[in-house]
């Protein structure tokens, strides 16, 4: 069967990743996680001090921003891993800090033009299922199947609140909430490539249903789809 591109948006820590992995997995697509590409983009301006708590220098990134190289890489786990520059950098970019910085950065012009063209690279041999926030707007507008995930901010914070404690991170069910709240509001408030529901998306809420019940939707949704093609 000829291949499709699948793009996941939605609010942050709402599973995104969850159905966009179980999907490529059981269709034997290639996943790509757009929120870590951001994140890495992160992680290089705070290094080399390009970004503060309170400000970007954006002259000193965008003359950089050729210099990024991001790639993905499965581990002996069966885990893809992000790489910046050749360096695994996963464990770095996955703390709310950074997922604040990445939240920043990602409402620079630059920086999504540049993310973008390496993003539609990737999916121009198809079999792709990548999940984000612009991925059915912008970076995959002629997806054949695009779904839009919501859940209660609420949720979502727990669902973060618990992964951050799995991993021994010292922050509070409040803070992890109000940094839900912060990063709704910049990504659906920038000019940039907002985050927005495409016309064409298919809306799944899944505050209340499981990650089975959430992967078996989206597996009948695909086949209805590719059958009408
Ligand atoms: O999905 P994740 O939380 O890892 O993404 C980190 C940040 O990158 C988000 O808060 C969002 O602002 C930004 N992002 C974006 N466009 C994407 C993916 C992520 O603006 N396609």
């Amino acid at each position: 069967m000829e291949k499709i591109n699948i793009a996941v948006d939605g609010f942050s820590s709402c599973g995104k990743s969850t159905i966009a992995k179980g999907l490529a997995k059981e269709l034997g697509y290639t996943y790509i996680d757009s929120g870590a590409m951001y994140r890495a983009v992160a992680l290089f301006a705070c290094r080399n001090g390009w970004m503060t708590d309170t400000e970007i220098n954006e002259a000193g990134l965008q003359k950089h921003i050729p210099e990024i190289e991001i790639s993905f890489e499965t581990n002996s786990e069966g885990q893809q891993e992000t790489y910046l520059n050749g360096e695994n950098v996963e464990k770095e970019i996955r703390s709310l800090e950074i997922g604040n910085g990445a939240s920043r950065v990602s409402t620079l012009g630059f920086v999504r033009r540049e993310l973008v063209r390496q993003q539609q690279a990737m999916g121009k041999k198809k079999g792709v299922v990548m999940d984000g926030r612009d991925i059915g707007t912008v970076v995959f507008p002629d997806a054949e199947f695009k779904i839009f995930l919501t859940a209660t901010p609420e949720v979502r914070a727990q669902r973060r609140f618990d992964e951050l404690q799995a991993k021994g991170s010292p922050v509070s069910y409040e803070e992890t909430l109000a940094n839900v709240r912060e990063r709704d509001e910049r990504d659906t408030t920038r000019t940039e490539s907002p985050l927005r529901k495409a016309a064409d998306a298919i809306e799944l809420d899944n505050s209340h249903i499981s990650i089975n019940e959430q992967l078996q939707w989206a597996i009948d949704m695909f086949n209805k789809i590719t059958k009408q093609k």
